[in-house]
């Protein structure tokens, strides 16, 4: 069981308790060490000063590990969160589906179209409001078990677990729409961008990695084929066994035989 500071009463409750036990130790020692007649007259001031030099510092005590708590908190946040978007950080992103079972699941990979060009209209700060309205869009239209993590700049990946590729490609269609259709509030302005989307299945989480650069091989035939759009990969690559000749053939083939669009 894990000990849990988060308010003042908190502290207050845990101090309490504390203090009451170290009495009560203090007395049952006292009881043992002591001469009955001794004890009856002193047990009230043993009881006093074990409580009067326990309270404040347990108090404090209490205080410190509070604030322990809410830093190793605020680090573990950091380290999932991404801070500008509320996105999950590659790390978190990883570890997340580390411990993922096996089954079928869907990779996306989106990209944000010409986003250079909103930072060049709207300077960096319009850029970040962009962004993380972008994210919370995609985050509003995942369900509780996806992961959407922001891996780069503009770039987000998202798993969803339990999900074939027929449902993946909806759903990325999905988010594709609702970007496109939804303008992002931009100081005053309404501004229309659109994101491009590459689409993996994968069953096994340990090969994600393998999943990701399938997905990532659509996205780059997505944004050449005009942006704005979905392409799916290649289901479950399988490691490629030798040179990267052969690999760059069968993510070939697999375009060439599998595109959504
Ligand atoms: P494409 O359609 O090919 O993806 O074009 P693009 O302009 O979106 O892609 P490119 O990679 O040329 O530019 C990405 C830009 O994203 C450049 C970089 O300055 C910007 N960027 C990266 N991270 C951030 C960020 O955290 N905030 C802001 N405002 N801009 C960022
Ligand atoms: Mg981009
Ligand atoms: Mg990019």
């Amino acid at each position: 069981m894990r000990l849990l500071l988060k308010t003042r009463n908190d502290v207050r409750l845990f101090t309490a308790v504390t203090v009451a036990g170290i009495v009560l130790g203090t007395l049952a020692l006292h009881a043992v060490m002591t001469p009955r007649d001794l004890l009856i007259r002193t047990w009230p001031v043993a009881a006093a000063v074990a409580a009067m030099l326990a309270g404040p510092l347990v108090y404090i005590l209490g205080i410190r590990m509070a604030e322990a708590q809410r830093l190793a908190q605020r680090l573990s946040e950091a380290v999932s969160f991404d801070s500008l978007t509320g996105a999950q950080t590659r790390d978190s992103f990883h570890a997340r589906v580390a411990a993922m079972a096996r089954g079928p699941m869907t990779l996306i990979v989106a990209d944000i179209d010409h986003f250079k060009s909103v930072n060049d209209r709207f300077g960096h700060p319009g850029g970040d409001a962009a962004l993380q309205q972008v994210a919370q869009r995609l985050m509003n239209h995942c369900r509780a078990g996806d992961l959407v993590a922001r891996f780069g700049g503009e770039e987000f990946v998202i798993l969803l677990p339990r999900t074939g590729m027929s449902s993946g490609l909806r759903v990325a269609e999905r988010l594709r729409t609702t970007i496109r259709d939804t303008p992002l509030r931009i100081g005053a302005r309404a501004v229309q961008v659109t994101a491009s989307f590459g689409v993996a299945s994968l069953t096994d989480p340990r090969r994600v990695e393998l999943a990701i650069r399938a997905a990532d091989a659509a996205l780059y035939r997505a944004k050449e084929q005009g942006r704005d759009r979905v392409c799916r990969g290649g289901p479950d690559p399988v490691p490629p066994p030798a040179p990267d000749a052969k690999a760059q053939h069968f993510h070939t083939r697999l375009a060439q035989t599998s595109q959504s669009r």
